[in-house]
């Protein structure tokens, strides 16, 4: 009796050590495939969706989420499987990151089925892994299944760190590109990259003839900021303006400062007067930004508008001196106004 059953038991083993062997061969091939795909990823969503495939696939990790903060910029990036009760993730968050203020949430495993109820669990059962630090401190939160195999854990050790390293190349290659590109006191694109974005804009308008505006404009009275408050109070203006424009635009629109207090807004796909009305409502915005100068002192500002819209024999050139001279009118017309260029074939349009 005691024989068959020993053999049994062999034979049982030496299947499980098989399955084992092949099951680890097929995950690791995958894992490969993931690897190389991580790190050939240009964008940061990309990467950490891909990511989230590879914990699936291999791991069967179907809840996680991940959090990305640059200190630079002072941005918290939060991807998030739409099925995680977010409360107790936020206390990890805020115990990793010390703040849970500004979280910009992005949605992981979009294909989930949305129809499935939250899911919630104790923060004390989410595994949480640092991927980088340095300037950028990024985690990953993982939820684990139990029956997970033997090697689970060394496969999920390499994607902790090709994650990481992923990341970070795809940070500092980001970082050199904003160093050209955005203006440092702003963080709006610079008039280098507002040339080059124009042209690029320019040239596919004509291409598959589209409508393209662009909104010129200026703060009012800006020296007197300056010769009131000091040019750090200045900077500081300019920094608030710039932002309370950025967030009222359009995703597909870009903001530059063309120069000193002077900025330009590129916007695709715009005829005159849906141009006419984004700078109206530019120009509200800023009149009624309450602006922090010192401590609990604000101040108001408003600005001057021009607007030009791509015509059939304009260039870039053209295209920036009619913007401009619109913006010089709306000044001499007594400021905070906004004034377009109105060509014959946009009358109406
Ligand atoms: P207007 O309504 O005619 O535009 O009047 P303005 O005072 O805004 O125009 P002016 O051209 O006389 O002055 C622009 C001021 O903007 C002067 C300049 O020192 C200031 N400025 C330009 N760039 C910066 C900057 O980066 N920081 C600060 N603090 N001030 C700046
Ligand atoms: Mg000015
Ligand atoms: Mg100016």
């Amino acid at each position: 009796m005691i024989l068959p059953i020993k053999r049994f038991f062999r034979n049982a083993s030496t299947a499980a050590h098989i399955f084992l062997g092949m099951a680890r061969h097929v995950d690791y091939k995958a894992l490969n495939r993931y690897i190389i795909s991580m790190n050939q990823c240009s964008s940061l969503d990309n990467i950490l969706q891909e990511a989230s495939r590879c914990l699936k696939e291999i791991l069967n990790y179907h809840l996680f989420a991940f959090a990305v903060q640059d200190q630079d910029q002072g941005r918290l990036d939060v991807w998030i499987d739409p099925r995680i009760y977010q409360a107790p993730l936020n206390q990890l968050i805020y115990k990793d990151f010390g703040t849970i203020e500004n979280l910009e949430i992005h949605s992981i495993n979009e294909q989930a089925e949305t129809t499935v109820k939250l899911l919630t669990f104790h923060d004390k059962n989410l595994l949480s892994y640092s991927l980088m630090d340095d300037k950028c401190l990024a985690r990953m939160y993982i939820l684990p299944e139990r029956h997970i195999l033997p090697y689970h854990n060394e496969i999920l050790e390499i994607i902790v760190k090709t994650l990481g390293g992923a990341l970070k190349n795809y940070l500092s290659i980001k970082r050199l590109e904003d160093d050209v590109a955005l203006d440092p006191l702003t963080g709006c694109y610079n008039r280098r990259e507002f040339d080059r974005l124009l042209s690029h804009h320019i040239a596919s308008s004509k291409r598959y003839d589209r409508d393209l505006s662009i909104i010129m404009f200026d703060i009012d009275h800006f020296k007197q900021v300056n010769d009131t408050y000091g040019h750090p109070a200045g900077d500081a203006a300019l920094k608030a303006i710039s932002k309370a424009v950025l967030n009222a635009i359009r995703k597909e629109d870009y903001l530059a400062r063309y120069g000193g207090e002077e900025f330009v807004v590129v916007l695709p796909d715009t005829k005159t007067p849906r141009a006419m009305e984004l700078a109206q409502r530019l120009r509200g915005v800023i009149e009624n930004l309450d602006i922090a100068i010192a401590c609990e002192q604000t101040i108001r500002k408003t600005a001057s508008f021009g607007i030009a819209t791509l015509g059939k024999n304009d260039d870039q050139e053209s295209l920036v001196k009619a913007a401009d001279a619109m913006l010089y009118q709306a000044k001499s017309a007594g400021r905070n106004q906004v004034i377009p260029k109105l060509y014959a074939v946009n009358v109406g349009s």
